[in-house]
């Protein structure tokens, strides 16, 4: 597979830079901006949405374009919007649920055997009210996540890690040529096999799937992955899932993983949709997680019983490998929970 990359011509890579990165620079940041662009009057809504949120809003215009015109409950809309609702203070709702702020190595978290999450920045392309990042001092924490050097350092010593997994914040908000860099410092380390990729970009900005990106994951010795985040089937278009089957036709394995959210995706016809407009671009259903217990995202919580009951019900609609397994994070554990229902 890895050798069919040869066919993907990379020309064109420097208007695709361009493109990515003056998309991220003009994307909306603030509810006003953004309901003015869906054609939703603001001032019908100015008791539900905050203008001023601790938690900037931020959508690129490509991800604003798969929202329908004028309407409020858009399911991409309730996820990117922010509202008054995030104010309340709700017990059990914490700026830290994973409790990943204590964590001493700033940049990696080695939690689980054999694998280590990579922090390549604390920004993303989109901010997703639910995250359980919105409270990460990110702009303070800057200059640690330059730390990559005495990162790569520790993953040389510790022979049992196979697998690095770039995370954030997005990974794909830097360059090809830093990624480029990156690969080939880790294709030095013997007993790194596989590199993996969690990224919301090829859904929020899919020009960010450029040519040159897709050369780079198709020569690299490293085993590949990527781990896209969508949550609703409107999120999956023809240009997104065509980026993702470049990747997979040039030998990176695509998976996706979502979040379970109230009005968002909580039935199993839009969940088993997502399934089946992702496996059409040759796509695998990963994660479906429960909520992270984060501070301002409660109102997109949904029970445990609830989720279980949606399971069932994909599982006899569906083939086993367009359902995902259900899981939650929880501190201080050696893998994600397995929820089984
Ligand atoms: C989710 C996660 C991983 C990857 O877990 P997989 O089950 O292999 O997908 C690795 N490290 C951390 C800290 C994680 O949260
Ligand atoms: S893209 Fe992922 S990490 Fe970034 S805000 Fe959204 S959920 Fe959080």
């Amino acid at each position: 597979m890895k050798n069919s990359a040869t066919i993907i011509p990379v020309s064109n890579s420097d208007c695709q830079v361009n493109s990515w990165k003056s998309q991220l620079k003009t994307a909306f940041s603030c509810a006003e901006s953004l309901l003015q662009y869906l054609q939703i009057p603001a001032e019908e809504y100015h008791q539900l949405i905050d203008n001023n949120p601790n938690f900037a809003v931020r959508v690129p215009i490509a991800f604003a374009n798969k929202m329908s015109k004028g309407d409020i409950n858009d399911p991409l809309l309730l996820q990117a919007l922010s509202v008054q609702q995030e104010n309340i203070e709700i017990s059990g709702y914490t700026d830290d649920p994973l409790q990943e702020q204590q964590d001493q190595r700033p940049g990696l978290l080695h939690k689980y055997h054999g694998r280590v999450l990579l922090l390549l920045t604390g920004s993303c392309a989109i901010n997703c009210r639910y995250c359980f990042r919105r409270h990460f001092p990110y702009q303070t924490s800057r200059k640690e996540l330059n730390n990559l050097e005495s990162n790569l350092n520790y993953i040389a010593r510790h022979s049992q890690i196979k697998e690095v997994i770039l995370s954030g914040g997005d990974p794909l908000l830097i360059s090809d040529s830093q990624l480029a860099e990156l690969i080939q410092k880790l294709e030095e380390i013997e007993h790194v096999k596989y590199l993996r990729i969690h990224t919301r970009l090829p859904v929020v900005i899919p020009d960010r799937v450029t040519a040159n990106l897709v050369h780079l994951l198709a020569n690299t010795k490293l085993t590949t992955s990527l781990v896209i985040h969508s949550n609703h089937p409107n999120e999956i278009d023809q240009l997104t899932g065509r980026k993702l089957q470049q990747l997979v036709q040039s030998g990176t394995a695509v998976f996706n993983q979502s979040v379970l959210l109230k009005n968002v995706n909580d039935s199993p016809e839009t969940l088993q949709l997502l399934s089946e407009r992702l496996f059409q671009y040759q796509v695998t259903p990963y994660y479906l997680h429960l909520l992270d217990p984060v501070k301002g995202a409660a109102h997109f919580d949904l029970s445990k019983q609830f989720a279980s009951k949606l399971m069932r019900q994909m599982r006899s609609r569906m083939p086993g490998y367009l359902v995902p397994r259900l899981v939650r994070e929880e501190p201080n554990q050696p893998s994600k929970t397995l929820i089984l229902s």
